[in-house]
């Protein structure tokens, strides 16, 4: 394999790199930083470890962190980033361990704390937007054109409760090698998605590029369970691929697959305290009822009552509801499948 050119780095066959991207922000204040109060130049900073093996094969693109307070992919990107071994390797790999870092280190749930914007709805973002818009646009001219197959690695986010499933992309040109990398990996729940607007969906449906976005966490929490759970995914993902060989053991082979046509999010339709009546990862009947909201007097505003037959993907557990603020979400029309 040649030598990779790649963010203004040449890297050699068989070499590991690790660097920092500076995505051009025109100078606007309080972009993020690899390390707080540590910028070296202007732009939005992103830690980036690039690995070119030592031979031929395809291009892994791994990042976390795109919503800053989803922790468990940025651990788990970093430890197999570092194990890995570019002499062993047929192909390459990105690492992107940490995206969204000024969220990260202003502690931020979700979005970019600059500007409010998501980074897995707002592609494909502007060059001479906003600091998140200019991210998104960094993404699409010089990021993902480099992928053959991405993950993206979020973690369920504040007050939410998750089952750990992968997004698959129903846009035909990824849908199937996304599956089917899907079910190369230890999970239970995987999930047809309509999104464009996301990373790995905008990959996948604007430049047919196949992917996953996996979720693995809740709460704003640090799991070293589901570090784990997320190190052994990427390695499968790896093997999967063919970049590295498959490590005996990691695939949980009596793990039993389901597979979503797609998932029905709820909103809420009034101010109120949300008690959901249901948890993560359970079968529900249509008519059902999945929570309810009530006033601070403890008085009934509204119920949530399941459309169809279904299993709950995640869910609020936040008691704070105002208008508009996300309930829960739940998988339909599934088939089982190994
Ligand atoms: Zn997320």
């Amino acid at each position: 394999m040649g030598n990779w050119r790649i963010f203004g780095e040449t890297i050699a066959p068989g070499e590991k790199r690790q660097t920092v991207l500076r995505v051009p922000v025109g100078g606007l204040a309080n972009a993020g930083e690899v390390s707080p109060g540590g910028r070296r130049g202007d732009g939005y900073e992103m830690p980036v470890i690039l690995i070119n093996g030592a031979r031929p094969g395809r291009t892994l693109l791994v990042t976390a962190g795109m919503h800053a307070g989803e922790f468990n992919g940025t651990p788990a990107a970093i430890r197999v980033a570092r194990a890995l071994e570019p002499s062993e390797m047929s192909g390459r790999a990105i690492f992107m361990p940490c995206v969204n870092t000024s969220g990260f280190w202003t502690m931020h749930p979700r979005m970019l704390p600059e500007d409010g914007y998501n980074l897995n709805a707002g592609y494909p973002g502007r060059p001479d937007g906003t600091v998140g818009e200019r991210v998104a646009d960094f993404f699409v001219r010089e990021i993902l054109p480099q992928a053959d197959f991405i993950l993206d690695l979020h973690g369920g986010s504040r007050g939410e409760r998750m089952t750990p499933l992968a997004f698959f992309p129903t846009n035909p040109g990824a849908r199937e090698a996304s599956l089917k990398a899907a079910k190369a990996l230890n999970l239970g729940c995987l999930v047809e998605s309509q999104a464009t607007k996301g990373q790995y969906s905008y990959a996948a449906s604007a430049l047919g590029i196949p992917g996953l976005l996996v979720e693995r966490g809740e709460g704003y929490i640090c799991d070293a369970e589901l570090v784990e759970a997320n190190r052994r995914d990427i390695l499968l993902l790896l093997a999967h691929l063919g970049i590295i060989p498959e490590t005996p053991g990691l695939r949980d082979e009596a793990l039993k697959r389901r597979v979503f046509k797609e998932a029905v999010y709820v909103d809420s339709e009034w101010d109120g305290l949300w008690y959901p009546a249901v948890g993560k990862d359970q079968p529900i009947q249509k008519g059902q009822l999945l929570g309810t909201l009530q006033d601070l007097y403890g008085d009934s505003i509204g119920e949530v009552r399941a459309r169809c037959d279904g299993h709950v993907l995640y869910v609020y557990t936040g008691l704070a509801a105002p208008r508009g603020e996300f309930l829960i979400a739940y998988g339909v029309a599934d088939s089982e499948e190994k």
